[in-house]
């Protein structure tokens, strides 16, 4: 089975297990980018446009990750980007603890099947969901995205090891110019990494 294949047979199961939160959306969203990626950006929900495409990170927050990958020579032909939740939590209110439980299982899925490098976590949800060993119980005892980003740390999951390095969500960033400047320290960082030749 290809990797495209193996991967929309995971977003079926999605539709058919009924998770939470499957009642108020409209579309599940899976992720979008080069699903042979060698690194994967993981936001934290979908929201309004999010669900209306059926596809992650299209809206503000979405037009300001373009941006900054863009500012470092990065498309999305060169990454893979997904989510916590695989639905809209209404209002955007952040995902509960049980949400999180029911939903990351299939996160952990797709990354078995893309087997990125390099993990690249948005914000604080999916930096402290890695950072438990994707423990979601365990999430509460990690401290927050302004102590952890740009600092790589060495995961596995399912076996394979990766690196994952925490970013700021790019919502929070939009006009922030002191958080702009730290992403872009951030981003060098890994594109150091991504130019490493031997991973692993
Ligand atoms: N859009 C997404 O898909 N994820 C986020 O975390 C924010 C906006």
């Amino acid at each position: 089975m290809s990797v495209h294949e193996e991967l929309e047979k995971i977003k079926r199961r999605i539709i058919e297990e009924k998770i939470p939160l499957h009642e108020g959306a409209t579309n599940v969203v899976m992720g979008k980018g080069n699903e042979q990626a060698k690194i994967m950006f993981v936001g934290e929900a979908p929201g309004r446009n999010e669900d209306l495409q059926g596809m992650p990170f299209v809206g503000a927050a979405g037009k300001n990750l373009d941006k900054l990958l863009a500012a470092v020579g990065l498309s999305i032909n060169d990454v893979y980007i997904a989510n916590i939740l695989k639905y809209r939590p209404p209002e955007n209110r952040n995902p509960s603890p049980e949400e999180i439980i029911s939903h990351t299982p299939y996160l952990l899925e797709q990354i078995k099947v893309i087997k990125p490098k390099i993990v690249c976590s948005l914000g604080n949800y999916a930096t402290k969901f890695f950072m438990s060993d994707c423990n979601p119980e365990k999430m509460n005892e990690q401290p927050g995205i302004t102590t952890l980003h740009g600092k790589i740390k060495e995961i596995e999951i399912h076996g394979t090891k990766i690196k994952l390095i925490p970013l700021f969500h790019p919502a929070a960033i939009i006009y922030n110019r002191k958080l702009i400047t730290l992403w872009e320290e951030d981003m060098k960082i890994v594109k150091k990494e991504l130019e490493q030749k031997n991973f692993y």
